[in-house]
């Protein structure tokens, strides 16, 4: 085989009929995160295509999570199942590929058909995001396994059933699959529909904060009330304060309260914060705790704090940049030109690079307008990442450590 014929015939190797119509009957499937029967058949479908591939498929159970109800008590939020497969887990040099099977779109949501908007690209929720990705994690392995030398390494597959909520019942699963591996390959649409990936991510966290105060009657004894409502807006304005160039805080709802003649006792307040970097993280969760104390004190409530950070920051280190020159460097060899942006969005690929492994995560179909009834996926680019995948594997499977 000449040197440059070797991309090309990964390309040619692939079944792109076979990748249109998987896609289309996936995107048929509803699976909006809370729709536990629609992902429950779906990875039922995944764990069935996934079968084709050497190593051993699981549906994992996930992980236990609460939120925190308008009436401040914490309860717990069902979540469908994951799918792993483990290809060769003796492996030295192992990879993780990972996507995710829900949508933002719930089972009620008027957004459920697949349809052409022209000779190449369909419109249909989760086409892009990411059912066509997970198409592209299948294709791309069955056409490594044809590879040379793939059977010296080893990769496990995660496709998770919440990452649209912030992949709070998988978070443990991706960090475990994560540590120790070489390079990981996440299969988000590409940032632009041209190809382009998303580089440096910023991070997010939500957060509830309960605040039990005390009742009394507005008239005839205010004083031995405690005004939680008073000491909710009160915390709004300090968190607010701590926003800098380099984190947001979006304090978004405040619930609670009671009737105009009562002190209320009950107030939650629901934010969010977005750290553009890990230091900024550190930072701001202190500052958080000393406020939640000030608070407490000065208003003599109860204050109880929910949730945190579920995304880090994602910078792009030495180590992930090299992967990116890789993933550019294939592409050019298969005639696919390969920029990269930073983007405001989150996914993940943050958790991921949080484990300090080197990660690249839209190497899925080029699309657009995904969480709008207008999602679309090009077609072509389900051959195009196969091949592009396929190759970049094959390259991190030789030489030297990245
Ligand atoms: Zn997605």
């Amino acid at each position: 085989m000449k040197p440059d014929s070797a991309p090309q015939a990964l390309l040619d190797a692939v079944d792109g009929d076979a990748m249109l119509r998987e896609v289309q009957e996936w995107a048929a499937i509803n699976t909006g995160t809370a729709n536990i029967a629609g992902l429950d058949t779906m990875a039922g479908v995944l764990a069935d295509a996934f079968s084709a591939l050497p190593g051993a498929v699981e549906l994992v159970d996930p992980a236990p999570v609460t939120a925190i109800s308008a009436d401040g008590h914490e309860f717990e939020k069902p979540h469908g199942r994951h799918m792993v497969l483990r290809v060769r887990p003796q492996a030295e040099r192992r990879f993780v590929l990972t996507g995710h099977m829900d949508t933002v779109f719930p089972v009620d949501h008027p957004f459920q058909q697949v349809g052409w908007l022209d000779d190449d690209t369909l419109n249909g929720p989760g086409t892009a995001d990411m059912k066509g990705g997970l198409d592209v994690i299948l294709h791309a392995l069955k056409l490594f396994e044809t590879v040379e030398g793939s059977d010296r390494v080893g990769y496990d597959v995660m496709i998770n059933s919440d990452e649209e909520t912030g992949s709070l019942a998988s978070r443990g699963l991706i960090e475990e699959l994560a540590r120790g591996k070489y390079a990981a390959l996440t299969y988000e649409p590409s940032a632009l529909p041209d190809g382009t990936l998303a580089h440096a991510r910023g991070g997010t966290g939500n957060y509830s904060i309960t605040i039990h105060g005390r009742s009394a009657h507005a008239g005839r004894n205010p004083h031995e009330g405690r005004n939680a409502v008073v000491a909710a807006s009160d915390l709004v304005l300090r968190i607010a304060a701590l926003a800098t160039d380099d984190i947001t805080v979006n304090p978004a709802k405040i619930e609670g309260g009671s009737a105009n003649n009562v002190v209320p006792d009950l107030a939650v307040l629901r934010f969010n914060i977005r750290p553009k970097s890990t230091e900024a993280m550190n930072r701001f969760d202190a500052q958080l705790d000393a406020v939640l104390a000030a608070i407490k004190a000065q208003h003599e409530v109860g204050v109880h704090r929910h949730g945190g950070v579920t995304r880090p920051p994602k910078p792009v280190d030495e180590k992930a940049q090299r992967l990116f020159d890789l993933v550019r460097d294939c592409g050019a060899a298969l005639g696919q030109t390969i920029g990269w942006i930073p983007s405001g969005g989150v996914c993940d690929g943050n958790n991921i690079a949080a484990c300090g492994v080197p990660v690249v995560d839209t190497m899925g179909v080029r699309g657009g307008a995904i969480h709008s009834p207008d999602e679309f996926m090009i077609v072509p680019s389900l051959r195009e990442r196969a091949a592009l995948s396929a190759l970049v594997l094959t390259r991190l499977s030789t030489g030297d450590h990245l």
